[in-house]
């Protein structure tokens, strides 16, 4: 069955996900600063509106969008 590509991109606050408080939307492992694999530093706004995570465990990659 294809992966739902809707969840490859979740909107979050930044200072949840600077916790580790957000889940990966596939299998809900908490994810953070450590599983960044491109912070988005290259595009305008500055600090980065969105990271680049690769999940630890089922590797399901997806974007981190911040809401603030
Ligand atoms: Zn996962």
């Amino acid at each position: 069955m294809p992966v739902d590509v809707s969840k490859r991109r979740v909107s979050v606050a930044r200072a949840d996900f600077l916790d580790s408080r957000v889940a990966c939307p596939f299998c809900g492992t908490k994810v953070g600063p450590r599983h960044v694999t491109r912070e988005h530093l290259d595009v305008p706004p500055n600090p980065a509106y969105a990271a680049s995570i690769v999940c630890p465990k089922d590797k399901e990659q997806f974007e981190v969008v911040f809401t603030t």
